[in-house]
């Protein structure tokens, strides 16, 4: 065997959400576009923003092509940096300058830029489940181990009393996720100061910094006026992760900011290391034309009409046929109870009907399946008659 074993191990975990996609895909060819449902990405269909093309237009049109498209610093435009800075201290009451931000190639960069700064082989990191499935292989992928506590199925709130004795002298951070993919669930202001309370007794048992990597790329996405705390306002061994990917539908372009307070333990060695992980994982820099467009497009917002649309027609939808549903508080996923409680059995039939949904047994959560609902409002029209046969075949 050529891989090695880490690798091999990625290999065999690959991503039931990459699976299922494909498999649309491949359905879509046989049978026809319009009728698969396909709920299995979080690939946003909310148009992109125009101003997105308008500046793309001006930055090509107006500045120095070799500088839009040259090597820079390897955290990123200067310019771009301070300007999301500002953005951030304005929004969240924070004191940060351009030395705190490097812009990284989207959540999924920034995830692996923090973790290959931190983890020596044997390192563990903790998350709640559900949790995203890639933080597996984001730990894995520098030798470290993902700790998962169980879920709360009744709130799906962060269950802080069974994270305290998970958390050793081996733990070295602790993944959020806020609002959650899968679950839609938002945690609170009183949630995230409960948890930081539980982290600085940890930290003085074990001797050392815990830091809070805050995976926020649906920060933006949340309904009826709810708000999402700024994790590192509260806690102060925290680095703040954000992505365009979803909010303003860029998740091909790879690009998002991470925001190191200098507040921080041990800041000097970690934003030298997180900027150098920037470069030797590869990524070198964040895409440069990708920096500037987006540096002049930090205030706008999320099309939240869409995606609540979305949201109210599946949640009333699928709970008036009968399944059980969680609803939403925020991002774009909703959970479905499989009614057997055998989630893989329920996504097999959900298949048969043209019906793409993921089991949740990767993400720590049995017994349920994720829809993403940041499709076409009219796909989801189109898909109720097929999710009443599936509600008839499997209750
Ligand atoms: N974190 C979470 C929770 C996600 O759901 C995703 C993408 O689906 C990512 C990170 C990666 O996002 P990005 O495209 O910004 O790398």
């Amino acid at each position: 065997m050529v891989l090695s074993e880490n690798m091999q191990k990625l290999v065999a975990g690959n991503s039931a959400i990459r699976k299922m996609f494909e498999l649309g895909q491949e359905l879509a060819a046989k049978v026809g576009k319009d009728n698969v449902y396909d709920f299995s990405l979080g690939n946003p269909a909310s148009p992109v923003p125009e101003e997105v093309k308008e500046k793309a237009i001006a930055i090509l049109n107006e500045k120095n092509p070799n500088y839009v498209h040259g090597y820079m610093a390897n955290a990123g435009f200067p310019e771009v940096r301070e300007k999301v800075a500002a953005y951030l201290n304005k929004k969240h009451g924070m004191s940060y300058d351009k030395n705190d931000i490097i812009m990284t190639v989207g959540a999924a960069g920034g995830l692996n830029d923090v973790l290959r700064a931190l983890l020596n082989p044997g390192d563990e990191v903790l998350t709640f489940a559900p949790f995203f499935t890639e933080y597996r292989s984001y730990a894995g992928n520098f030798g470290g181990k993902l700790v998962i506590v169980p879920p709360d199925t009744e709130h799906f709130q962060l269950d802080i009393e069974k994270a305290w004795p998970l958390i050793t002298e081996k733990t070295k951070a602790l993944i959020i996720n806020n609002p959650n993919n899968p679950s839609g669930s938002l945690y609170t202001k009183e949630t995230i100061e409960k948890l930081g309370a539980m982290l600085e007794k940890k930290e003085k048992e074990v001797g050392h910094p815990i830091y809070v990597i805050c995976d926020e790329p649906y920060r933006e996405l949340v309904y009826d006026g709810a708000e999402v705390p700024y994790i590192p306002a509260i806690i102060r061994n925290a680095v703040f992760l954000y992505s365009f990917s979803k909010t303003i539908s860029l998740p091909g372009e790879r690009i998002g900011y991470l925001a190191l307070s200098k507040d921080v333990d041990e800041y000097p060695d970690l934003i030298q290391a997180l900027t150098i992980a920037n470069r030797t994982l590869g990524y070198v820099n964040a895409p440069s034309l990708f920096q500037l467009i987006v540096g002049d497009c930090l205030d706008l917002e999320a099309n939240l009409p869409f995606y609540d649309k979305n949201r109210k027609l599946l949640y009333k939808s699928l709970t008036d046929i009968g399944f059980t549903c969680v609803k939403p508080e925020g991002a774009f996923y909703m959970l479905v109870k499989a009614p057997d409680g055998d989630a893989a059995h329920f996504a097999a039939a959900a298949e048969k009907l043209n019906i793409i949904i993921v089991p949740c047994d990767g993400f720590g959560l049995p017994g349920y399946v994720r829809l993403a609902y940041c499709v076409a409002y009219d796909m989801i029209e189109r898909s109720l008659p097929a999710f009443k046969k599936l509600y008839e075949e499997t209750k």
